[in-house]
């Protein structure tokens, strides 16, 4: 354990400061006097490996975290801050909650405060362990975010619907961003998500602008050094590592991204293409959810990048849609439907877990390949490659919807529970019957030759769902939507292509569910299609 300064007296207040909450402008941190008052941060072994994250996502926090307490003790602050070791022998053992149970002994803080942790579950363990030690837990709300679970809450009730269109346009008018005097929406129109639906053609997507890197300091190359040592075995590379992890750092991805990609971020928003996850995408997730950056400062940017006319409307707009709607309506629905939201399997799956090449990219399917391959190398992959290649793929496989959260938690660098469950059990796997999404996102292989290029390069035809060349993607599809006929049934928005299953002839069908049920076998089996 590193110990900076040792407060002469027990603390006043200790606030935690989680992995994720790296925010220098936090309600929490104002609220201290470093003359009285002290943080306590720890990297733990326990929650590090609850899942077997990818080594450039340890790599990630343990930086971010490590450069975070360096900024505190130059300001003057006191940290107590556990490190891990390369030598696991010299490190505090134990879960979060034993290693600061212990500090609560032994330091005997008057107050013990944190901001809202984005994990259901880091809440109730702090707060048993606060208990315990005869404390209670002061919990401040998160400022970072722009819509607070309470707000959340007054929004919802008595709607018959949970839509994020609603949402969004609640937020954009509570927030005042992107109107024009008159209080309507800019451009006249609130959402111009038709016009970001297209693909690159054959051309492709031309040349790239390349996503700013970030050379290790000292403090990273210290953290790659205690990773690679440490979990040799774990999923993902580490290898030319060039993260992000101070806030001046994320302030510099951001520019990059208003002055070089978010042109097209729209056109380009749902786009697939060979060998580039990147495209147009902004890169800020793990960043925003680290709290390097703030989302006010990022909308502001790309507001004042389309008034100034440097990038399009429908890109600014649905930009802005992902960070003030969809970011916020997950997190507004996670608080609000926790801990039971986590429970959730609408479809009743099995207790199935994601294919093996979930973890090894090692399958014939270029779309899949293509987006395991980036997973593993960056530990990202855009929206698309989530929701409609890899996501899709486990859906139709019928994978539970809480063990895809799981693998997603731990090979993603975005990945935090607030964020992660309402996206993967929700919007992907239909898990939450419909509180995300108003219908599953099930497609066939033609979706994604429509998006794209890896058809083109695959073994599989994406029309074809029996026999030698059959799309597993295809063939699964229809077998999905016969499986859950009955339920299915009942959404509306289901209703065409539930009429083209119906169309079907029964032997065709029956072909086909029976060349999906040995699918489904192989790959409970681990093996690859
Ligand atoms: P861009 O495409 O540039 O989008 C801009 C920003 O909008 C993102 O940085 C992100 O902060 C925000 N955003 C967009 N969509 C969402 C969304 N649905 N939920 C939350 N924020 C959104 N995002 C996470 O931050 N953490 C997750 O754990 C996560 N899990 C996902 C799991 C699945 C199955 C799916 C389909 C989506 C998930 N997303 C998650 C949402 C989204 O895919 C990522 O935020 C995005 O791909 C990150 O890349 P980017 O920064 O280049 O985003
Ligand atoms: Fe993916 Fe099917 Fe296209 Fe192959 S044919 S790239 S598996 S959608």
């Amino acid at each position: 354990m590193t110990l900076s300064r040792t407060p002469p007296d027990a603390p006043d207040t200790l606030l935690i400061v989680l992995g994720d909450q790296l925010d220098r402008r936090a309600d929490a941190l104002d609220a201290l006097d470093p003359r009285r008052d002290a943080i306590w941060m720890a990297e733990v072994e326990h929650e590090i490996s609850r899942v077997p994250s990818h080594k450039r996502r340890i790599a990630l926090f343990l930086s971010a975290m490590r450069h975070f307490k360096n900024d505190l003790q130059a300001t003057g602050f006191t940290v107590h801050y556990h490190e891990l070791h390369i030598d696991a022998s010299t490190d505090r053992g134990g879960t979060f909650g034993e290693v600061l149970a212990a500090d609560l002994t032994r330091l005997k803080p008057k107050r013990l405060m944190v901001t809202r942790p984005g994990d259901w579950r880091v809440l109730r363990d702090l707060e048993e362990t606060a208990v315990s030690a005869g404390l209670v837990l002061e919990i401040v709300e998160d400022a970072h975010f722009m819509c607070e679970p309470a707000t959340f809450d007054n929004w919802i009730a008595g709607r018959r619907r949970i839509l994020l269109e609603d949402f969004y346009r609640f937020m954009r008018k509570r927030h005042r961003v992107l109107l024009g005097d008159d209080d309507q929406p800019l451009g006249g129109a609130w959402n111009f998500d038709a016009d970001n639906r297209a693909s690159f053609g054959r051309e492709g997507p031309g040349p790239l602008p390349t996503v700013p890197r970030f050379a290790p300091d000292e403090t990273t190359a210290g953290v790659l050094d205690l990773v690679a040592a440490r979990w040799p075995t774990n999923p993902g590379e580490l290898e030319g590592f060039a993260e992000p992890v101070t806030p001046k750092q994320a302030r510099t991805a951001l520019a990059t991204f208003i002055s070089e990609r978010l042109e097209k971020f729209g056109d380009a928003q749902d786009a697939l293409w060979q060998g580039e996850s990147e495209l147009f995408h902004s890169r800020l997730s793990a960043i925003l959810n680290l709290k390097l950056l703030d989302p006010r400062e990022v909308i502001a940017a790309a507001e004042t990048a389309g008034r100034q006319s440097r990038a399009p409307l429908n890109a600014v707009e649905g930009f802005i849609r992902q960070i003030i709607g969809w970011r916020e309506f997950v997190r507004g629905v996670y608080w609000h439907f926790m801990p039971s939201y986590a429970d959730l399997n609408a479809l009743s799956c099995d207790d199935r877990d994601v294919p093996k090449f979930f973890w090894d990219a090692d399958t014939d399917m270029a779309c899949v390949a293509d987006a395991m391959r980036s997973v593993l190398k960056l530990g990202y992959a855009h929206h698309i490659q989530r929701l409609m290649v890899l996501g899709l793929f486990a859906q139709l496989v019928g994978v539970h919807p809480y063990r895809f959260h799981e693998w997603h938690m731990a090979l993603y660098l975005d990945a935090v529970d607030w964020a992660s469950l309402p996206n993967t059990l929700g919007m992907s796997q239909f898990g939450d019957g419909g509180i995300v999404g108003t219908k599953p996102y099930c497609a066939t292989g033609k979706y994604i030759d429509r998006q794209g290029n890896h058809c083109a390069n695959c073994r599989y035809a994406p029309d074809v769902a029996t026999g030698p060349k059959a799309c597993p993607f295809t063939t699964l599809y229809w077998d999905f939507l016969a499986r859950h006929r009955e339920q299915l049934g009942e959404i509306h928005r289901m209703g065409f292509q539930l009429r083209n299953l119906d169309r079907k002839k029964p032997q065709e069908l029956a072909q086909i569910r029976s060349e999906a049920g040995q699918l489904r076998e192989r790959l409970l089996r681990g093996e690859k299609c």
